[in-house]
């Protein structure tokens, strides 16, 4: 969707978008008010966070290193000074009548998030990333008449991630909020949950002429899932289309997304930076930072997910798919690397491939059924490693391997356990599968007869009676070799 072709040529799609990403701290940014989650309404409000007069904001050390993790991360510039700047507005969640945020010295400029589109990878710039407090919550459905405020959420560290116009399409968005948010869930920064809004995102579109320089951006706000994301674009892309192609011109402005209709709607005509008239916060001092301070944050920044999905490829020789599938949560991949660590001290990509596929396809379809993560402890990675190890050696097949899987699951018991209680050892003397086999020809002699008459297809057959006749213990490759021998020879 990145071109739009009509009769009158094309049309390229720009977009840009301003994510408010919630800090993860247990205070807020300028009180020592808690940030918990779900507590009752106003139950997280300090002084400060209610503007009563008199009292002053301090800044909290721990939201600003989060920061400076996150633009690490991100690969920007951590500018060793920077400032707190109001921008004023009124609202009745907002007590103090400004918002505390950073205007024109934010505290990181410049970085990019690389994200994976159909052509190959691509850099999606970022301008800045500054702190600031989000506001309070209005409640209109809790009194016929009324109004309820609730400031729990008053105070709270948001890093605003503003990207340069540098996505052309939707899936190109979605690529980046997926990205950004597994960037931000590694770093422990944010934990990236739109549904409870601590991942927000404001998109800017416009459409121009490829020769021509950008268009005029409409903003789209109140758009909380990825999904919704798309639609929004998608519409706005449509709208602006039948402006332009009538000969009308868009007017910059901000429009709502409304998920029941799938379209925007206008909320207001964009303001200018001049209408919040911001000026320095001069309750704060300018924040300075010292470089040891950004050094010893650097020293912490775990791999993060792309260059894990390189390793994963590169060494372990894993599938594109499973590699990003693993390095998504550090979780997960954490749980891979240590049930990998069961083998031997040189990776066997063997083991690591059937461990990637097993962990992907087997593991996770039991946790999805159960809505656990991989951190729910029902099957230890150790466990999980040496399960997958009996494959490998040929212990028990793949098949049994399912089972066991499940007995584990149930109990928390070991593997190799579970194989001996059970009698699961795979069977791979010639002798027993021989005889397995001889009995299954002799009572389907017909069977026997067509398939010597060229019916290829009842090899499958036999195959599955022994393996019924010696309970799915047997090595399919014995087997098979077995039954093909004594076929050959009837
Ligand atoms: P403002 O200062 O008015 O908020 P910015 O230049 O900071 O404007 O841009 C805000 C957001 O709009 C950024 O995410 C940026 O990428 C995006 N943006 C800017 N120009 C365009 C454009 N022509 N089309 C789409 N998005 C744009
Ligand atoms: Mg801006």
């Amino acid at each position: 969707m990145q071109y739009v072709q009509t009769s009158s040529g094309v049309w390229e799609v720009v977009i840009g978008l301003e994510v408010h990403a919630q800090v993860i701290s247990e205070s807020k940014l300028f009180s020592s008010a808690s940030t918990k989650f779900g507590v009752g309404p106003n139950e997280n409000v300090s002084f400060v966070d209610a503007a009563l007069p008199g009292v002053l904001p301090v800044a909290n050390s721990f939201c600003i290193d989060q920061a400076i993790k996150t633009g690490l991360g991100l690969n920007g510039n951590i500018n060793l000074v920077s400032r707190f700047d109001r921008k004023n507005y009124f609202y009745a969640d907002l007590p103090q009548g400004y918002q505390i945020s950073q205007y024109d010295h934010p505290i990181i400029s410049g970085g990019y998030v690389e994200i994976e589109t159909k052509d190959g990878l691509k850099k999606i710039n970022l301008e800045r990333i500054h702190l600031e407090q989000d506001a309070g919550k209005s409640m209109h459905d809790q009194h016929p008449t009324q109004s309820y405020i609730d400031l729990n959420r008053s105070g709270i560290a948001l890093m605003e991630i503003v990207t340069k116009p540098d996505m052309r399409n939707a899936a190109e968005v979605s690529a980046f909020l997926h990205q950004l948010r597994s960037i931000l869930r590694y770093l422990k920064t944010c934990d990236g949950n739109m549904d409870e809004g601590s991942m927000r995102a404001d998109v800017n579109v416009s459409l121009h002429r490829p020769e021509d320089p950008f268009g005029t951006r409409v903003e789209i706000k109140n758009v909380n899932s990825i999904k919704f994301m798309m639609s929004a674009i998608d519409f706005e892309v449509n709208r602006q289309v039948e402006i332009l192609e009538s000969g009308g011109i868009i007017d910059q402005e901000t429009r709502l997304f409304d998920a029941a209709s799938g379209k925007t709607f206008v909320m207001r005509s964009k303001e200018d930076a001049q209408d919040y008239r911001y000026f320095p916060e001069p309750d704060l001092p300018p924040l300075v930072l010292q470089q040891s301070r950004v050094d010893a944050i650097r020293a912490t920044i775990p791999e993060l997910p792309m260059a894990k999905v390189r390793r994963f490829q590169q060494n372990f020789g894993l599938s594109h798919y499973d590699a990003s599938t693993i390095a998504s949560e550090a979780e997960i991949a954490n749980f891979y690397e240590e049930a990998l660590a069961v083998g031997s001290m040189n990776v066997d990509r063997d083991f690591a491939k059937l461990l990637a596929n097993w962990l992907v396809v087997e593991l996770f379809s039991l946790l999805n059924k159960e809505g656990l993560s991989i951190c729910s402890g029902k099957v230890s990675a150790e466990n999980f490693g040496k399960l997958v190890m009996l494959i490998k050696t040929n212990v028990i097949s793949g098949k049994i391997a399912k089972e066991v899987l499940a007995m584990m699951w149930e109990t928390g018991k070991l593997p190799a356990d579970i194989v001996k209680e059970q009698g699961l050892k795979q069977i791979t003397s010639t002798d027993t599968i021989e005889s397995a086999l001889r009995e299954v020809l002799a009572e389907n002699a017909d069977k026997v007869a067509e398939y010597k008459s060229g019916k290829d297809k009842l090899f499958g057959f036999f195959v599955g009676q022994a393996m019924k006749k010696m309970q799915g213990k047997a090595n399919p490759q014995v087997l098979n070799d077995v039954l093909k021998r004594l076929l050959l020879s009837e």
